[in-house]
């Protein structure tokens, strides 16, 4: 059963077109993963998706419906959330104040400020502490912890490793496999191949605003994804590489 689909979903900034025609899906308890170089249109999906950019109308469904056009608030209250590239933290808040404002406007379920904070128990030790006090791993739980605060059916994930150390990465994504056999639904942005494999059920990779490879992510493997990643670059200089 497909959560969220687009069908030929395309986007612009302006005259600039980024992506073209995509074909997207996510199934009901499935952990998607999307990857790219920079500027492959990975974050201009994203931004489709939430309601950050409008998609044309008959691109964009959740549980089949159509969705394009709807605030990003409309769509945090149909149930998607995103744990933003960065994690944009209110600077002013404690960590307790920004997990409590993910809860608003978000719907009813298993996610409040005790289950988060058994999930990560760091947040709940430092609950009092201005959010920005913390390290870079524990603001990305907090910013985790703020998402699944709204009780998501989808939760999107953009680039969570970015910054990070390989430690703290790994802490990061044991959580969200405790929080993925809660049955949660998950788009992953990476740009860690590796982690965005063993990491997704699926995956696809975008290529100057297409999909350039899209399988099941045990079954690709690493020289595809070079080829999809870089395209046709990479195989000219896998060529010239060649004696
Ligand atoms: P990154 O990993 O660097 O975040 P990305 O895969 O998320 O890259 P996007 O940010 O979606 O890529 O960018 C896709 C294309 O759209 C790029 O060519 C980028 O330069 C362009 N683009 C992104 N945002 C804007 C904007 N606000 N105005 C104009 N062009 C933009």
């Amino acid at each position: 059963m497909k959560l969220l689909e687009t069908r030929k979903l395309t986007a612009f900034y302006g005259d600039f077109q980024a992506l073209f025609g995509i074909d997207f899906h996510v199934d009901e308890g499935e952990i998607v993963a999307v990857i790219g170089a920079n500027g492959a249109g990975k974050s201009t999906l994203l931004k489709s998706i939430t309601g950050l950019l409008v998609p044309p109308a008959q691109t964009l469904y959740l549980d089949g419906k159509p969705i394009a056009g709807l605030t990003p608030a409309k769509i945090v209250h149909r149930g998607v959330a995103m744990v933003p590239e960065g994690r944009r933290l209110f600077a002013s808040l404690s960590v307790e104040e920004n997990l409590l404002m993910g809860a608003y406007g978000g719907r009813r379920g298993i996610w409040n400020f005790e289950s988060v904070a058994k999930l990560f128990p760091i947040l709940k030790e430092r609950r009092k502490s201005p959010a920005t006090a913390l390290s870079g791993g524990q603001q990305q739980m907090v910013a985790i912890g703020r998402a699944l605060m709204s009780n998501p059916r989808l939760l999107i994930c953009d680039e969570l490793s970015l910054g990070l150390a390989p430690i703290v990465i790994k802490e990061i994504y044991d959580a969200l496999k405790t929080v993925a056999a809660t049955g949660l639904t998950a788009i992953i942005v990476e740009q860690d191949t590796s982690t965005a494999k063993e990491m997704s059920n699926r995956l696809y990779c975008l290529q100057e605003g297409r999909v350039s490879l899209t399988g099941i992510s045990r079954q690709v493997g690493h020289e595809q994804i070079t080829a999809a990643y870089f395209g046709l670059q990479a195989n000219a200089l896998l060529q010239q590489a060649q004696p």
